[in-house]
């Protein structure tokens, strides 16, 4: 959910290198979730510090394979999630190798999850929140991670914050479940999805990581399914994909377990919000794709 993004909120000059992208989400996410609107094919001035979003995403799908150990550093990793169904669409496979090598994660989960479906009379918020954060919990076990690694945020749905004070209130939750799972890796969607609560995650995990010194590493989720022709405020990738070959059954379940966004579980609200198969298809890969900062 994303149409109330930027309402109430002070016109406030925030990073410059997030200017862009706030603009390029408010105006692509509208029509992403839900996947209903046609999605603009430009956007964003030409520079020597842009690139299309075709050319970025053929070079995040031939990265160099890594272990895992490269990726993760060799430490516990945070996944930290703007939804549940983001872990196991962008991280899945991530989640069930380190698991397998003894590591498990620990996978923050957040906003709410309330509004994907607001105007179902069967599923209202606080129902729909408790049914995710259920679906969530058997995703995580489905990738062989126990709930009580799992945690929820509750910010609210659509409207987590990308700046200002309630930033740093994240941050300093997030850094504290870093500190506790002796963390050394925060995973967070990448700063290019075009979802304002990717961003807003990708700004709370920079920050987050900062006070809990952990590296950062992306993966990126909504941005498989941005239009080629977008012109994004980045030169190019760079990274590493990670083999998940073996965990893709598992990683199927855990996509599986988050029904009421792929399903017609929710039938009361022909709005309401529903993965798209192009989304599906392109997480539904043997590899994973991990973005390191530069
Ligand atoms: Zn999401």
């Amino acid at each position: 959910m994303t149409a109330t993004y930027g309402k109430g909120r002070p016109a406030r000059a925030g990073p410059s290198f997030f200017s862009p992208l706030r603009n390029l989400t408010r105006t692509v996410a509208s029509g992403i979730r839900p996947f209903v609107a046609p999605l603009p094919r430009f956007s964003g001035p030409a520079s020597p510090h842009s690139c299309r979003a075709g050319v970025l995403l053929e070079q995040m799908a031939a990265l160099p394979f890594a272990d895992l150990d490269e990726i993760t550093g060799g430490a516990t990793a945070l996944v930290l999630a703007p939804h549940a169904d983001d872990e196991s669409l962008g991280c899945g496979g991530l989640i069930a190798e380190a698991n397998a090598r003894g590591l498990p994660p620990a996978v923050a989960v957040l906003t709410d999850g309330s509004m994907s479906h607001p105007s179902s009379r069967s599923h209202p918020p606080p129902r729909l929140r408790a049914l995710r954060r259920a679906e969530a919990r058997a995703a995580v076990a489905a990738l062989g991670v126990g709930s009580e690694r799992l945690h929820f945020l509750d910010l609210p749905d659509g409207r987590a914050p990308c700046e200002g004070p309630g930033v740093e209130e994240a941050a300093a939750r997030v850094a504290d479940l870093a500190r506790a799972y002796k963390v050394g890796t925060i995973f967070t969607t990448w700063e290019c999805d075009p979802h304002t609560d990717h961003v807003a995650a990708h700004v709370i995990a920079r920050t987050a990581a900062r006070l809990a010194g952990a590296r950062v590493v992306s993966y990126p989720v909504w941005g498989w399914a941005l239009p080629r022709r977008t012109r994004l405020p980045v030169a190019s990738v760079a990274g590493a994909r990670l083999d998940t070959t073996r965990h893709m059954p598992a990683k199927r379940r855990a996509i599986a377990a988050h029904e009421s966004q792929h399903s017609g579980l929710i039938a009361d609200d022909p709005q309401g919000f529903r993965l798209p198969t192009s989304l599906l298809s392109a997480v539904d890969r043997p590899f994973e794709v991990f973005l390191f900062e530069r």
